[in-house]
């Protein structure tokens, strides 16, 4: 088994693995990690408990450049299907946002709108989001994907089981083209 500092993570990202308290990667991480850096889409079959979320932000929050705020659209969006996992995914988002300097914004429904407006507002470099809260916000015209550079869709074959494909589809579709893609399921048809 690699250590973390064998899988070419920024000395910021390192410096959040160690905040995190991780010592050596799971096996998702170390075989997601290259490949993210590399800028590769991927397709992972792991599901909660595996280590999958720190094998996408580390590598994704490791290359991304620090945005300034107001100023920015988000380039990394994370979907995953409810509130808890989105909750979840953001507080070890945050974690390794205070060390490579990023801005997280979480948004799911059952909250006001109020305070996630105004946060994606002030300009943010990463989003976490449920579908449904998502295209809402979408349809309100508060956030904007046309900069997205990494779309992780988290526990995918949960978000198809709770009826979420057209909300996912609508915002698959308003990021470019070219952006990478990165889907962990826990299954995979
Ligand atoms: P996840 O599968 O992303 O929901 O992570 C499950 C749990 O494993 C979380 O509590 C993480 O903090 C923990 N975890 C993730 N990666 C590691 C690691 N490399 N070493 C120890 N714990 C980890």
């Amino acid at each position: 088994m690699s250590n973390f500092a064998d899988l070419g993570l920024s000395s910021s990202a390192l410096a959040a693995v160690d905040r995190l308290g991780y010592e050596q990667p799971t096996p998702v991480q170390e075989q997601a990690i290259p490949l993210v850096l590399e800028g590769r889409d991927l397709i992972a079959a792991a599901s909660t408990g595996t280590g999958k979320t720190a094998a996408f932000l580390l590598p994704t929050l490791s290359t991304l450049p620090r945005g300034t705020r107001g100023k920015r659209a988000p380039r990394v969006l994370v979907v995953s299907p409810t509130r808890e996992l989105a909750q979840q995914i953001a507080r070890t988002c945050m974690q390794i946002a205070r060390k490579t300097g990023h801005f997280v914004t979480t948004v799911f429904g059952g909250t006001p709108y109020g305070p996630q407006i105004n946060e994606i507002r002030l300009g943010t470099d990463v989003v976490i989001a449920t579908p449904g809260r998502l295209n809402d916000l979408m349809e309100r015209d508060v956030v904007d994907l046309g900069r997205i550079e990494v779309l992780v869709l988290d526990e995918a074959d949960r978000m198809l089981d709770m009826g979420f494909l057209p909300a996912v589809t609508t915002i698959v579709d308003a990021t470019p083209a070219e952006r990478q893609t990165l889907l962990f399921s826990a299954t995979i048809d």
